[in-house]
C-alpha cells in the first residue's frame, strides 16, 4: 500500500521518487529511470510536501536499499530543462522486473487516488484511509478498493504450430501475440478463455494449462495465462479486436512481444514445449 510521508521524513537522506504528472512519469533529462535523490534536489515538490507517500514492499521482509516515495502532480507539469516527462511504457520496457513491479504498482495507486474523489453511491468527497490501501466516504460510509481487473491471455498450439493475432491496435509495429480478454462478471477464468478465443478467432481449444499471471498495469490488469490446445474450427477474425491470425511454424515466427511480459513469455513456453 501507500502510507502518508511525515514531513520531517523528507529530509532523511536519498529515496526513490516517483513523480507522475498527467499519465507520465518524471525522470532527469536523458535518462530513462526515475530519481535516487534527496528531497532538496528536488525544489519544484515544495508545494506537495503534504502529499508524498511511501510505497510498501510487497513482500515486508525485504528491506529495499532506499524508501520509494510517491508524488502526483495530477495535472501539472515541471517546467525545467532539468527533467523530461516519459510515458509509464517507455520506462516500463526499459527496466528491470523488479522496478518494474514497484513503478507499476505506484501507477495504480495514483489511478485509483484521482479516479476515486466522489463516492459512487452518494457523490460526496472520498478520503483515504491510512491503515488500508482505500477511499472511504464519509458521508454514507462506502469504501472502495484499488481496482484489479483480471484479463485471461492465452498460447493456443496444435502440433509444431501455434496461433497469433495481430490486433487492430498492433497494426503499425506488425507484431502478432497471444490472444487476451477481459474476464466478465460471473465467468471463471476457464470460460473467459474459451469465449474469448471462440469470439475472437473462431476457433475451439481444449487442455488448458495454467502458466503464470503478470500484473499489468495499463491501467489495472492482471493477466491471467493459460496454455491451450487447438480443438477445431477455422480462423475467423472479429474484425473490431483482430486485424489478422495465422498458425505459425515454430521455424518461422513473426515479431512476437519481448520475454518481459507474460504474452512472450507464454510463446517462449510453447516453443519450448513443442521443440
Ligand atoms: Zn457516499
Amino acid at each position: 500500500m501507500m502510507k502518508k510521508v511525515p514531513s520531517h521524513q523528507l529530509k532523511q537522506g536519498a529515496a526513490r521518487w516517483l513523480i507522475f504528472s498527467r499519465s507520465k512519469l518524471l525522470v532527469a533529462s536523458g535518462d530513462t529511470q526515475p530519481p535516487v535523490t534527496d528531497a532538496s534536489s528536488l525544489p519544484f515538490l515544495a508545494a506537495y510536501q503534504q502529499d508524498v507517500y511511501q510505497l510498501t514492499p510487497l513482500e515486508a521482509h525485504l528491506q529495499e536499499e532506499q524508501p520509494t516515495f510517491v508524488v502526483d502532480m495530477g495535472a501539472e507539469a515541471v517546467d525545467s530543462d532539468e527533467w523530461e516527462e516519459v510515458s509509464l511504457r517507455n520506462v516500463l520496457m526499459n527496466t528491470p522486473v523488479g522496478a518494474f513491479s514497484v513503478v507499476g504498482r505506484a501507477w495504480q495507486y495514483v489511478h485509483f487516488l484521482r479516479t476515486h474523489r466522489f463516492c459512487g453511491q452518494c457523490g460526496s468527497a472520498m478520503h483515504k484511509i491510512d491503515w488500508e490501501m482505500a477511499m472511504q466516504c464519509q458521508q454514507c460510509q462506502h469504501r472502495c478498493y484499488p481496482r484489479v481487473s483480471p484479463c485471461i491471455i492465452v498460447a493456443i498450439h496444435d502440433n509444431e504450430r501455434i496461433l497469433l493475432a495481430r490486433g487492430v491496435r498492433h497494426r503499425e509495429t506488425n507484431m502478432y501475440s497471444t490472444l487476451a480478454g477481459f474476464v466478465e462478471s460471473g465467468e471463471s477464468l476457464e470460460q473467459a478463455v474459451h469465449r474469448e478465443v471462440f469470439e475472437e478467432v473462431g476457433v475451439r481449444v481444449k487442455n488448458l494449462q495454467y502458466f503464470g499471471s503478470q500484473p499489468w498495469p495499463f491501467p489495472h490488469s492482471l493477466m491471467v495465462g493459460y496454455l491451450a490446445e487447438y480443438d477445431g474450427g477455422n480462423i475467423v477474425c472479429d474484425e473490431h479486436e483482430i486485424d489478422d491470425a495465422q498458425w505459425f511454424s515454430l521455424d518461422a515466427l513473426p515479431d512476437t512481444p519481448p520475454k518481459l511480459s507474460i504474452a512472450g513469455q507464454l510463446i517462449d513456453a510453447v516453443i519450448k514445449q513443442l521443440s
